[in-house]
């Protein structure tokens, strides 16, 4: 170490020690809000209980219960006529990567190489307002999101820049050689083109070191490439990154496509299996008996995507994992534009948001009761996304992220897709329908978790 480069740890180190010293203030009176809910659901129970209060202060549920007092002073948010559930999750999108159908054939490496990161970066801003104005709170950002757009979209979102869901970030996707690509030669190595869509780690030292650099780089989860390519991973590299992972708080996630390749990620002891395709009833009696989470990203037929025989298998899939009770997660691999993409009825465009409650029509065609369908897009999302000590039930203590429905999802699960109230962090977003997010927009950073910066 060099001189020079001593005294700038010494500054530094002052710098970040000095807050800790300082006689702290006492703490400013936190706002308080009462929701009066007609109907709160308990997805994990799968119930719901009628009339009740649930008291907010600050960004966190203080109380929950039929009889709980209204303090003077605190503003009251009448939803008594409206069933009142957790936040949603989507446990595998992909906020900023929108690849076009044309003039791309349908593909990503038109988006790659002409989207830059910080364009790519400002689409994700926008899809996380889209997202959460259809009721989702939490979304696992798992990979091809140019250069760590989806941790710098949680950072944004977290310091109080903008509205958006708590974003679950894995970083690039970690493969061996080529990733998910099939590039030239040429510009496989003259190029660079991999990084930062992929990162090539074909070693147990390059595995270790492509997990810490993504978690140093901001990411909350990991994504592997088990068997994107022949040469993909073993059970002894899959186990290592776990290992890894787990030295910095993440969980792994497997991008799995062949049979083989999802029993090397249900061997080794997989935390979720993303996409369905590829696993057979033997594969889905073994998560279930693992505890694996699924995150199938079981794409509905619509006009705008899919086919009848791939929409098929998709819910035949889906329901095979249901009725070995494989823990499901609600999950949509969104990452397409295309021109057709418009409201049948209205003509408009569709929200990301909107694009991704359709993925409803895949759970109702496999006739999965709706409690099922609405633990998936909670309980099982919040456990997915490895944040159930913060967040997701309606309990004291927990961070208020909820939404309201005029219907009855418990009966009728497409009572989702008219959310028309949304609390995130205790500050209301869309009321009465309408989106009203003027709480969440900041010049600074007003919200620093651990009270500092992060990545
Ligand atoms: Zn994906």
């Amino acid at each position: 170490m060099t001189r020079r480069f001593a005294s700038l740890v010494l500054t530094l180190s002052v710098c970040v020690l000095a807050p800790l010293t300082a006689q702290t203030p006492p703490a400013a009176p936190q706002p308080l809000t009462a929701i009066k809910a007609g109907r709160l659901v308990d997805p994990e129970a799968g119930t719901a209980a009628v009339n009740q209060i649930i008291l907010i202060e600050g960004e966190r549920i203080k109380a929950v219960g039929p009889n709980v007092a209204i303090p003077a002073g605190a503003t009251v948010i009448d939803l008594s006529k409206m069933t009142v559930l957790p936040g949603l999750v989507d446990a595998h999108t992909h906020m900023a990567m929108t690849y076009k159908e044309q003039p791309e054939n349908n593909y990503y490496y038109l988006t790659y190489v002409m989207e830059s990161t910080p364009l790519r970066a400002i689409q994700a801003a926008s899809n996380a307002i889209q997202l959460l104005n259809s009721g989702f709170t939490v979304v696992r950002d798992v990979g091809n999101n140019a250069l760590y757009a989806d941790a710098a979209l949680r950072q944004a979102i977290e310091q109080g820049w903008l509205p958006g869901p708590t974003v679950i970030p894995s970083g690039p996707m970690i493969g061996s050689t080529g990733g998910q690509f099939w590039p030239t030669p040429e510009m496989y190595k003259q190029h660079n083109i991999m990084f930062p869509e992929y990162i090539d780690a074909n070693s147990p030292d390059e595995i270790v070191r492509a997990v810490r650099e993504n978690m140093l780089f901001g990411a909350r989860t990991i994504k592997l490439c088990i068997d994107c390519k022949p040469w993909g991973y073993s059970v002894e590299d899959i186990q290592l990154a776990i290992r890894e992972a787990a030295t910095g708080g993440c969980k792994v996630e497997g991008h799995v496509q062949t049979p083989a390749g999802a029993q090397r990620a249900i061997d080794a002891g997989i935390y979720i299996i993303a996409h369905g395709n590829a696993l057979t009833p033997e594969h889905h009696r073994q998560m279930a008996a693992k505890g694996i989470f699924l995150a199938g990203t079981d794409t509905p037929f619509t006009p705008y995507r899919g086919s009848e025989a791939a929409f098929a298998r998709a819910v035949d899939n889906l329901r095979d994992a249901w009725e070995k009770k494989v823990p499901l997660t609600y999950s949509t691999d969104f990452d397409y534009w295309n021109d057709r993409m418009k409201d049948q009825k209205t003509g408009q465009w569709m929200t990301r948001g909107e694009l991704t409650i359709e993925f409803l029509r895949t759970w109702k065609a496999a006739g999965i009761p709706a409690a099922d369908t609405l633990r998936a897009m909670t309980t099982n999302g919040y456990k997915a996304a490895d944040i159930m000590a913060d967040r997701g039930p309606i309990k004291p203590g927990f961070f208020a992220d909820l939404i309201a429905v005029p219907g009855d999802p418990l009966a009728d699960i497409d009572a989702l897709r008219t959310v028309s109230f949304v609390m995130k962090n205790g500050m209301v977003f869309k009321r009465d329908g309408v989106m009203a997010p003027a709480d969440f927009f900041h010049p600074g950073p007003v919200r620093m978790p651990n009270g500092r910066w992060t990545r």
